[in-house]
C-alpha cells in the first residue's frame, strides 16, 4: 500500500499549496484515508509505515564543514598578530624563527579544534537522553513510544503539558487549550475541538488540528496523526529548527572578552618594550621584534578558553552520567553556586512506588497487606465480603482511575500514576476484576486530575443504564463537595459528613506520612453525557479514605545529608497534604525540626513578610504553581541561588524564574522541560546534588586552570620585561617561550579540565553568586607564584652562567626549569583546598600522568635531539645540573604547600571562597 499517494490523490486539497485539508474533514473520513480506526494502528502496520515514511524527526542542521571550524581557530587578534610577526621575520630571513611561530599557531588551533569538537560531540550525545516520548495506541492497547517513531494513521493521546508530537487530527478534545507561538506567534492559547474547521481557514483557525512543536496549556486531546518529521506545518517552514547548542556561557564571555583586553594591553606594552630594546639597548629591531612576539605570546593566556570550554563540557557529560542533562549550558557554572534547593516530594524525595496501606469509612478502618503492585494481599475486614461501603469505595477507586497494570516477568508493573496503579492493585486484592468492572461500569466523560483542583471525577453508566458520578482527589477537597456520607454496619444509609472524625482519621494516616486521597460518589441522570464542574462541586456521598505509603528513597536521605554539610537549604514544595509533607521531610531529616507552611498560609501574607519565613520553613503543603514561583523570588531577594525542580505544564514560570530550573524526565511534561535548565533523567533527588557536586567540581576546576596558566605567562613575562628594562640577557630566546607555551598547552594545560572532585567538595559554603573568578586568594597566587618562576629562572642562569657553561646550556637549563616548576606547581594547585602531600594527590590521574609523560619526553628532545638543537639553540644538559633543576621543583613545592597551610589555618582558605 502506498499511502502517501493515496492520501494525496483521494482527498480534498487546498489547491494553491497542496496540503490536503485535513482539519476540513470529518474525523470518520481522517479514519477511513489513513486506513486507521480509534483502536489505533496494528502495531505490525505501524512497523510498515515507519519503513516507508521514516522516522517523525526534523532534519538536523548541517553541522559546520569541519575545514571552517579549523579557519575559525585562527579568527583571534593574537593570532594575526603572530602570522605577521612570522611574515616579518621569514622576510628578514630568520626562516627557522618563522617556522616555529607557524608551528605554535598551527598546534594551538589544532587542539582547540579537538577540544571544541569533543565538546560539541558531548552535547550532542546527551540529547538523545530527553528525546519525547508519546502515548499512542496500537491495537487498543496503550503505549509509551519514542516520538521519534510516530507515523501517520497513529492514534495519539495528550494532556495540559505535552508537547504535540506531529501534525494531528483532533478526534477527541476536552477543554483544551494550545499554545501555537511557534507557528502562529500569537501568545495566547488557542482553543480547539473536534468539529471540522472550513476548507480554507488560515493555519490559526484551525481549530480541528494540533500541531506538531506546540504544547498543550491545559485539557486533554485524542488525535490521528495526518504528517510526520518534514512533512508536518513546522517542517514545512523550517527544516532547520533544530536547536544548536552554543558553547556559550557569561563566563567564557567574560573570560573571551577578558582574553580581549588583554590582548591589546600585552600589545601596547610590547610596542613600548620594542622601542626602549631599540632606543635605549640599541637591539637590531628584527632581535627586538622577536622579543615582542615572545612577550606577546608568553603574556597572552591564548589557550585559556579552549580549555574552560572542555572543562565545562566535560562538567555536562559527567552531570548527564548522574542522569542530570543540562539543556542550557550556564546551568553547569550556577549548579555550583546553589544555596537553595526547592523540591517536589512525590518521585523526587520519595520512590513514587505507591501501596494502598489503609482503608477507613464511616464505620471502621482496615488495613490492607502485601508489598508493589502485585495483586498478592488482601483487605483484612472484607474477608466474609460483607462491607457494602468499602465495595463501593474499592470500585470508585478502580473506575475513576487511568491506570493500567501489567504483568511481565513475574512483576507488575503501572501504565500511568503510580497511586492510581496501587488503587487498581487495591481493587484486585478486593476481587474486582479490572477489565470486566471497567466494561460494565462504562466511562461516558471525565474531569481529569489536575493539580490547581486537586480531585479527578468520572462519569460512568452501567449495563443497564443506571449512570454514577466517582470521585477521587485531596480528601479534604472531596469531603468540602459533598453533602453526607455512606455508614452503617451495612452501608446504604446517607449520614450527614462527620468532618471531625475525617478530620482525625486524615491526620493518624498523614502522620505516619501516607498519602491520603478521599472518594466520593453520586447517582447522575441518565441523560448526562458531559461531565461539569457543576454537577460535582455539590451533594456528593462521601466514601471514605485510602492511605498510601511512598518511602523516601534512600539515596535522597543520603543526598540531603549532603547538601546538610554542603551548606545548601532543602525545601519539600507539595502539592500533598502538611501532615505527610512533614512526616517525610522527618524521615528525610530535611531539618532538624522541619516547619511547614501551607499555600493558604503563603496566600494571606505578603511577598516582604514571606522573605522573612521562607529561611527558616522547610516544607510547604498544599501548594500550587503560583505559590512556587512567590517562594522562588522571595528567597532569590534574600540573595540565594536558587534551585527548583517542576513538572506540570504550570511550573514552567516558575522554573524559569529559578536560577537553575530543573524538569522531571519521567514525570515532567514536555511544558516543563522546555522552560527547564536541567531535566533530570531518573526524576531523582540525589541526582540533582550530584550535578551540584560536578557544578562545583567545573568551577573549581576552572580556577584551577586559571591559577596554573597565569604564573606560567606571568613568569615569562617578567623575565622578558626584567632583561629588557635592565639590559640583561635574556634567560630564553623568543622561539624558546614559544616552545615553552606550545609544550605545556598541549600537555598540562589541559589535565585540569579532568580533574575529579576535591574530596572536600561537599563539606564547604556555596560560593558567593558574584564570587569573581579570580579572588584576592588566586590573585596574590598568581603573582606570588610569578615572582618565584622568575627568581628560578634568574637563579637557575645565573647558576649555569658563573659555573661556565655557556648560553645554549644555561637557556636550556632555564626551559627545563620553567617546565619543572609548571610540573610540581601543577600538583601543588591540583588541590586548591587542602594539602597535595597525599597518596592521591601524589598518584595524580591517568590523564596527569600521560600528561607528564609527554612533557617529558618533549623535554629529553628539546634537551639531547640534535634537530631540536638546531630548530631552539637549545644543548645537552649535564646529568647533576638536570638534579639541581628538579630539586628546584621540589623546593618550589615546599614553599606552595607551607604557603596553602598557612592560607588554611589564618587566611582565606578558611572560608574557601578564595
Ligand atoms: P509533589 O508536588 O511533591 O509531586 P503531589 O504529587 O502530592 O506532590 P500533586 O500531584 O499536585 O502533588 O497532587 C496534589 C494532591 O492531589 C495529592 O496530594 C492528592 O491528594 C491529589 N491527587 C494527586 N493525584 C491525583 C489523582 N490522579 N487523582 C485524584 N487526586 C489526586
Amino acid at each position: 500500500m502506498n499511502l502517501r499517494t493515496a492520501a494525496e490523490g483521494g482527498i480534498p486539497a487546498d489547491e494553491d499549496k497542496q496540503i490536503p485539508s485535513w482539519h476540513a474533514l470529518s474525523t470518520a473520513a481522517v479514519f477511513a484515508q489513513l486506513q486507521t480506526s480509534d483502536e489505533g494502528l496494528d502495531p505490525q502496520e505501524a512497523g510498515r509505515r515507519l519503513e516507508c515514511y521514516g522516522p517523525n524527526e526534523l532534519p538536523a542542521p548541517p553541522p559546520r564543514h569541519p575545514l571552517l571550524r579549523f579557519l575559525a581557530q585562527f579568527n583571534n587578534t593574537l593570532i594575526y598578530f603572530l602570522l605577521s610577526a612570522a611574515v616579518l621575520a621569514a622576510i628578514v630571513g630568520h626562516v627557522i624563527d618563522a617556522s616555529v611561530i607557524v608551528g605554535v599557531v598551527l598546534v594551538n588551533a589544532v587542539v582547540g579544534f579537538i577540544q571544541e569538537g569533543r565538546a560539541e560531540q558531548a552535547l550532542n550525545a546527551i540529547r538523545d537522553m530527553i528525546a519525547p516520548h508519546a502515548r499512542v495506541l496500537r491495537a487498543d492497547r496503550q503505549h509509551d513510544i519514542d516520538a521519534r517513531a510516530i507515523v501517520p494513521g497513529d492514534v495519539v493521546m495528550l494532556e495540559a503539558g505535552d508537547m504535540v508530537p506531529a501534525d494531528l487530527r483532533i478526534v477527541r478534545a476536552r477543554n483544551l487549550l494550545v499554545n501555537e507561538a511557534i507557528l502562529t506567534g500569537e501568545s495566547l492559547p488557542a482553543g480547539k475541538r473536534e468539529e471540522p474547521a472550513p476548507r480554507g481557514a488560515p493555519l490559526g483557525d484551525r481549530h480541528s488540528m494540533l500541531f506538531s512543536g506546540t504544547l498543550l496549556a491545559s485539557g486533554q486531546a485524542t488525535g490521528i496523526a495526518v504528517a510526520t518529521g518534514a512533512e508536518t506545518e513546522i517542517g514545512r517552514i523550517s527544516a532547520l529548527i533544530g536547536e544548536v547548542q552554543t558553547l556559550e556561557t557569561p563566563l567564557l564571555r567574560q573570560i573571551n572578552s577578558f582574553g580581549r583586553f588583554f590582548t591589546y594591553f600585552a600589545l601596547a606594552i610590547a610596542v613600548a618594550l620594542m622601542a626602549l630594546a631599540m632606543l635605549v639597548h640599541d637591539y637590531p629591531w628584527v632581535d627586538a621584534l622577536m622579543i615582542v612576539v615572545a612577550l606577546a605570546v608568553g603574556v597572552v593566556p591564548e589557550g585559556l578558553p579552549a580549555v574552560i570550554t572542555i572543562t565545562l563540557a566535560i562538567g555536562v557529560q559527567r552531570m548527564a552520567r548522574r542522569n542530570a542533562v543540562v539543556r542550557r549550558l550556564p546551568a553547569v557554572e550556577t549548579l555550583g553556586a546553589v544555596s537553595v534547593i526547592c523540591s517536589d516530594k512525590t518521585g523526587t524525595l520519595t520512590k513514587n512506588e505507591m501501596t494502598a496501606r489503609r482503608i477507613a469509612t464511616a464505620d471502621r478502618e482496615t488495613l490492607v497487606t502485601g508489598a508493589g503492585y502485585s495483586p498478592d494481599g488482601r483487605i483484612e475486614t472484607m474477608e466474609d465480603g460483607v462491607a457494602p461501603a468499602e465495595t463501593l469505595l474499592v470500585r470508585s477507586a478502580l473506575l475513576c482511575n487511568d491506570a493500567e497494570l501489567v504483568e511481565a516477568a513475574e512483576r507488575w508493573n503501572v501504565l500511568g500514576d503510580p497511586m492510581e496503579g496501587a488503587l487498581v492493585t487495591l481493587a484486585m486484592k478486593a476481587g474486582l476484576h479490572p477489565e470486566a468492572e471497567r466494561e460494565r461500569f462504562a466511562r461516558i466523560d471525565e474531569i481529569p486530575f489536575d493539580a490547581q483542583h486537586r480531585f479527578m471525577a468520572t462519569l460512568n453508566r452501567e449495563l443497564d443504564g443506571d449512570s454514577r458520578i466517582f470521585v477521587k482527589g485531596a480528601p479534604e477537597r472531596v469531603l468540602a463537595m459533598c453533602a453526607g456520607q455512606i455508614s452503617g454496619e451495612h452501608g446504604g444509609t446517607d449520614a450527614a459528613v462527620d468532618a471531625e472524625y475525617w478530620r482525625r482519621r486524615i491526620a493518624a494516616a498523614a502522620a505516619n506520612g501516607e498519602r491520603v486521597l478521599g472518594f466520593a460518589t453520586a447517582r447522575a441522570p441518565a441523560t448526562l453525557e458531559r461531565l461539569g464542574f457543576r454537577d460535582v462541586e455539590t451533594g456528593l456521598t462521601f466514601l471514605g479514605i485510602v492511605g498510601f505509603i511512598d518511602p523516601p528513597r534512600e539515596e535522597a536521605i543520603a543526598a540531603v545529608a549532603d547538601c546538610r554539610s554542603a551548606g545548601i537549604a532543602v525545601k519539600m514544595i507539595t502539592g500533598d497534604h502538611v501532615d505527610t509533607a512533614v512526616a517525610i521531610a522527618r524521615q528525610l531529616a530535611i531539618a532538624d525540626d522541619p516547619r511547614a507552611m501551607t499555600g493558604a498560609e503563603v496566600d494571606r501574607i505578603s511577598d516582604h513578610d514571606l522573605g522573612a519565613v521562607v529561611e527558616g520553613t522547610s516544607v510547604f503543603a498544599r501548594t500550587s504553581p503560583e505559590h512556587k514561583l512567590r517562594i522562588v523570588r522571595a528567597l532569590q531577594q534574600n540573595g540565594r541561588v536558587v534551585a527548583m525542580t517542576g513538572d506540570g505544564v504550570n511550573d514552567a514560570p516558575s522554573l524559569k524564574q529559578a536560577d537553575v530550573g530543573i524538569a522531571m524526565g519521567r514525570k515532567g511534561t514536555e511544558a516543563a522541560k522546555e522552560a527547564a535548565q536541567m531535566v533530570l533523567v531518573d526524576d531523582n533527588f540525589a541526582s540533582i546534588v550530584a550535578a551540584v557536586k560536578e557544578g562545583r567540581t567545573v568551577f573549581d576546576n576552572i580556577r584551577k586552570v586559571i591559577s596554573w596558566t597565569l604564573p606560567t605567562n606571568g613568569g615569562e613575562s617578567f623575565c622578558v620585561v626584567l632583561a629588557i628594562v635592565f639590559g640583561l640577557a635574556l634567560p630564553m630566546t623568543p622561539v624558546q617561550i614559544l616552545w615553552i607555551n606550545m609544550i605545556l598547552t598541549v600537555t598540562l594545560g589541559l589535565v585540569l579540565a579532568f580533574e575529579p572532585a576535591e574530596p572536600n567538595v561537599m563539606q564547604r559554603p556555596p560560593r558567593e553568586r558574584d564570587a569573581p573568578l579570580v579572588g584576592p586568594f588566586l590573585a596574590w597566587r598568581i603573582l606570588f607564584v610569578s615572582i618565584l618562576f622568575t627568581i628560578g629562572v634568574f637563579g637557575i642562569y645565573d647558576y649555569a652562567m658563573r659555573s661556565g657553561l655557556g648560553e645554549p646550556v644555561a637557556r636550556t637549563m632555564v626551559v627545563n626549569t620553567l617546565v619543572v616548576m609548571e610540573i610540581f606547581y601543577l600538583f601543588n594547585v591540583r588541590y586548591l583546598h587542602m594539602t597535595s602531600f597525599s597518596p592521591r594527590g601524589v598518584l595524580g590521574t591517568p590523564s596527569v600522568l600521560l600528561a607528564l609523560v609527554v612533557v617529558v619526553a618533549g623535554q629529553f628532545a628539546f634537551t639531547y635531539a640534535p634537530f631540536m638543537h638546531a630548530l631552539f639553540g637549545s644543548a645537552p644538559v649535564a646529568f647533576f645540573d638536570g638534579l639541581i633543576i628538579v630539586a628546584i621543583g621540589i623546593v618550589l613545592m615546599g614553599i606552595l604547600e607551607g604557603e596553602k597551610a598557612l592560607m588554611r589555618r589564618f587566611g582565606p582558605l578558611r572560608k574557601a571562597n578564595g
